[in-house]
């Protein structure tokens, strides 16, 4: 008997918990069930949150939660229920397969069967952002070794026990060649360790048209967390409906499993849900904590039911259904079919199954880190480049000068292009003099010279070597 924590969620998530706790307690599930309350109800009840003290008190106890979908209230300072879900309880690896049900769920892309694994906790989801200027507001986008090979090694560690022959990394380390550079590296690093295993780098972009166009060509595929949020329901939705797909999001201690899916609020009350996708979130859920059996039965009977044409509105086809039902039937359905097989789709075994232990990540000896300049970032109202260096060289010292401004990333000066439009967010870089060490005593200096010459500075980005290699990006057009 396992102790779970479930929440039915918004819109139509208390409909599809209904029938996917029926479905799997039907097919023997050795579950007890806490139940909590999260999202809209809470929110709105004016806890920004979404989820009362008690109820983190009962999912880490758990340590398992099985979650449907929630509503975020637009606007009001409500942060996502579920982003914060993963990064306080650590949900490093967000799992996310996407199958095509050929002949049975019509499909554009018949031989389809590709595993997402999705970075979960850091990239621009760190939700830290900041207006500096009136014109311009930024999002820091963290990328950290320890996120990387974690969910690198998951990625990989996922394939070998699943049998999988390749895995695929998309990233953008053409244009961000620190963030995602350090991505790709760990990948490579990583995939050296498992030989058996084909590898291959994509950028994100043609690897997105491929995903969408061949999605034959892929297998398991990881990448940072915004691309396998987006690359996900893309890959749902090309399998058949954005309803058909679970995922698990895996922590070293808990793990949370949910539908890929959001509320779906104009179908909720309707009995129209597809409960599919909470139930193969479900299934991910009975394998992880070793109900393999119990995971595989309901997993066939499941098959077997849209082998049979029973479908809900989502993926109801003239011709190729033979039954449109509700979400209530739907699951009847599937507890009919309990212990049998599909006959033309592939039934599943999930003898090997159970939960992955990844080894902890180990920190490595710190590198030789050296201050090598700094960028301070500065408001003004100007449009000419020419005369905001006149005013910032005022404020150099004895340790550093200017050696270039940039625009939105864009060098200005020196030898900028007139063409180049300029906002009210300018980065003036400042480089030691020859042969000079410098420290932050001179970033301190050049800040206040900076209030002294009332210079609007609104923040400054150090720049460092680690082990004399330059670790920081140079102007577009340097
Ligand atoms: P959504 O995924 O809820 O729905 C988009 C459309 O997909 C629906 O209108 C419906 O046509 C279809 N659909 C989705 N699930 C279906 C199902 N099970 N059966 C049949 N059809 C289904 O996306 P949205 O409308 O952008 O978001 C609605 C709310 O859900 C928002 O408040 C959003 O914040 C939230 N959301 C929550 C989660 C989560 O809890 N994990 C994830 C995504 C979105």
């Amino acid at each position: 008997m396992t102790k779970i924590t479930v929440a039915k969620g918004d819109g139509i998530g208390p409909e599809i918990m209904d029938a996917t706790i029926q479905i799997i307690l039907a097919a023997g599930a050795e579950l007890e069930i806490d139940e909590i309350e999260v999202g809209e109800k809470v929110y709105l009840a004016g806890n920004t949150s979404g989820i009362a003290n008690e109820s983190w008190e009962t999912i880490r106890r758990n340590k398992v939660f099985l979650k449907a979908p929630i509503t975020t209230p637009q606007g009001g300072g409500y942060k996502s229920l579920n982003v914060t879900t993963r990064k306080f309880l650590g949900l490093y690896s967000n799992v996310r397969p996407c199958m095509s049900l050929h002949p049975f769920v019509s499909t554009k892309h018949p031989i389809m069967d590709i595993v997402i694994v999705r970075e979960n906790e850091e990239d621009l989801y760190a939700g830290i952002e900041h207006q500096q200027t009136d014109e311009v507001v930024q999002c820091l986008k963290l990328i950290s070794r320890p996120g990387c090979e974690k969910i690198v090694r998951y990625a990989f560690e996922y394939a070998k026990q699943q049998n999988r022959k390749k895995v695929t990394c998309f990233t953008k380390d053409n244009i961000m060649k620190q963030t995602d550079g350090l991505f790709h590296q760990v990948f490579d690093e990583i995939a050296k360790e498992y030989p058996e295993i084909e590898n291959e780098h994509w950028i994100i972009d043609i690897g997105a048209a491929k995903m969408a166009d061949t999605p034959e060509a892929f297998d398991v595929i990881v990448m940072p967390n915004l691309y396998g949020d987006v690359l996900s329901d893309v890959a749902a939705q090309i399998t058949g409906s954005v309803g058909l797909a679970g995922s698990a999001n895996i922590g070293e201690e808990c793990s949370m499993f949910e539908a890929i899916h959001g509320s779906a609020p104009r179908r909720a009350g309707q009995n129209l849900a597809n409960p599919s996708g909470l139930l193969q979130g479900a299934i991910l859920m009975l394998n992880h904590i070793g109900q393999t059996e119990v995971a595989e039965k309901v997993q066939n009977a499941w098959l077997k039911t849209l082998e049979d044409g029973i479908h809900t509105y989502d993926i109801y086809k003239e011709g190729i259904s033979k039954q449109k039902v509700g979400t209530k039937e739907f699951a009847k359905a599937v507890i009919e079919n309990l212990g049998e097989k599909p006959s033309i789709l592939k039934s599943v075994s999930y003898a090997n199954n159970s939960a992955l232990t990844l080894p902890k990540y180990k920190r490595k000896p710190a590198a030789k880190k050296e201050l090598v300049g700094v960028d301070l970032f500065v408001h003004w109202q100007g449009i000419d480049p020419n005369e905001l260096a006149a005013k910032i060289k005022t404020i150099e010292n004895g340790g550093v000068s200017l050696s270039m401004i940039t625009n939105r990333g864009i060098k200005v000066w020196p030898d900028g292009f007139k063409e180049t439009f300029c906002t009210d967010h300018w980065r003036c870089r400042f480089k030691p003099h020859e042969g000079v060490q410098i420290s932050k005593a001179n970033i301190i200096e050049l800040l206040n010279n900076a209030l002294n010459k009332e210079i609007d500075t609104i923040k400054t980005e150090n720049l460092y070597s680690f082990d004399g290699k330059a670790a920081y990006s140079l102007g577009q057009g340097q």
